[in-house]
């Protein structure tokens, strides 16, 4: 892409602050998907340092190593009865092969849980002449086909396809009516070596020199990685822009408190990058975080989900939410929900028993999808909320902690 100016001269009355994010997705995604492990990662990675040392701030970096896996080239599936038809599949991520063609019968399973049970999808077994299991489809709750990671103890010898919401109806329909359903699939995903990327952590000292003893670091963090089909500019450029430009608004003035930025990686592969960066860190270096801010996903639109933990921080996140979308944004519709859910980096936190928080403008329809561009609905609640996690992080006090949640 040549002219990343090009947007605000198409829309010419679009707030500065609005232009600028949009050019910076624009910029951040003209590195291709950012899947952990792939070279699109790595030069997206170069590309935040280059703009983050460029305004005088120092980048550590924290490799992440994970068994290796590749989505392959093909995932086709084919109903051949009741009738032909082919739906959109794609790999789920640390599906097995089906080492060419396979055909079969498909069986209703029931509900598949992803990230815990924060999806419930509908799951069926594809089964061969000799009643082996040859492929799983996961149905989504909502939207079309999207790959997501396998829960832990998923058969990775056996192909798992993603397919849409009213595929999965579909299929539940003939099945329901005794039709028997005849499906073809292919799929040439499966395990690599390994798949390395980095997290990237910047630390900001805070304006008055951190004298006030009764505070620690506010962690700020958004993943930059992406699933394998899409380049995320909603899923997460838009957090990592916004990750980004609080960076370059600290850097020529000091946070009211301490903070250290995490971009983290590998959050796709089961939070990955942030479980990780929690591995490394010391009893003290917990203690030493006031909460975690995680901004993951800044679609288009007003809906937002704003979930925390403990309880208490819950409940002041949220007041301190409303209160600035008051004076800012009347249109905004919130929800909250406690206990939060564990589909992406403030759950690796959360269970650590470091209060917690997570931001998302949920654009479901984007989520995992080719079509997951840079457009000025994203780039207008960067730039809304770029000022709110400054806000925030002046304004929110360190939160009481509680005992870590333990298995519920
Ligand atoms: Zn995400």
């Amino acid at each position: 892409m040549t002219s990343t100016r090009a947007s605000s001269a198409s829309a010419p009355d679009t707030d500065p602050d609005v232009a600028r994010a949009y050019d910076d997705l624009v910029a951040l995604v003209q590195h291709g998907p950012r899947f952990h492990g792939t070279p699109g990662i790595a030069a997206a990675a170069d590309w935040l340092e280059g703009r983050l040392t460029a305004v005088g701030l120092s980048v550590d970096r924290q490799s992440v190593a994970l068994p290796g896996w590749q989505p392959g080239t093909v995932h086709r599936l084919v109903v051949r009865s009741p009738i032909e038809r082919e739906l959109p599949a794609w790999p789920m991520l640390w599906s097995g092969s089906t080492d060419g063609a396979v055909r079969g019968t498909v069986e209703s399973v029931g509900p598949q849980g992803l990230w815990g049970d924060s999806m419930v999808w509908r799951k069926f077994v594809v089964r061969d002449d000799a009643g082996r299991p040859v492929a799983y489809l996961h149905a989504r709750d909502g939207g079309p086909a999207a790959p997501q990671p396998l829960p832990a103890g998923s058969d990775l010898d056996v192909a798992h396809l993603a397919i849409g919401r009213l595929d999965g109806l579909q299929l539940t329909e003939w099945l329901d009516d005794g039709r028997p359903v005849v499906v073809e699939a292919e799929v040439d995903s499966g395990p690599v070596d390994a798949a390395v990327s980095d997290n990237l952590i910047v630390d900001l000292a805070a304006a008055d020199g951190g004298s006030d003893p009764a505070r620690g670091t506010v962690l700020l963090c958004a993943h930059y990685d992406t699933f394998f089909n899409t380049v995320g500019a909603y899923d997460n450029g838009s957090g990592t822009i916004a990750l980004l430009e609080l960076a370059e608004r600290w850097a020529a003035k000091a946070p009211a408190v301490p903070v250290r930025l995490v971009f983290f990686t590998a959050e796709e592969w089961h939070l990955g990058g942030s479980r990780h960066h929690l591995d490394a860190a010391s009893a003290a270096d917990l203690e030493a975080i006031d909460y975690v801010l995680n901004i993951d996903g800044l679609g288009r639109g007003s809906f937002v989900e704003a979930f925390a933990g403990p309880e208490a921080f819950s409940t002041a996140f949220r007041d301190a939410l409303m209160a600035y979308a008051a004076g800012t944004r009347p249109d905004l519709e919130l929800v909250t929900r406690f206990p939060p859910t564990v589909g992406t980096d403030d759950a690796s936190f959360h269970r650590a028993g470091v209060p917690s928080a997570f931001l998302t403008f949920n654009d479901l329809h984007r989520l995992h999808q080719p079509d997951d561009e840079p457009n000025l609905g994203i780039a207008a609640n960067i730039a809304w909320t770029v000022p709110l996690a400054e806000h925030l992080v002046a304004t929110l006090p360190r939160p009481t902690r509680v005992a870590p949640p333990g298995i519920l």
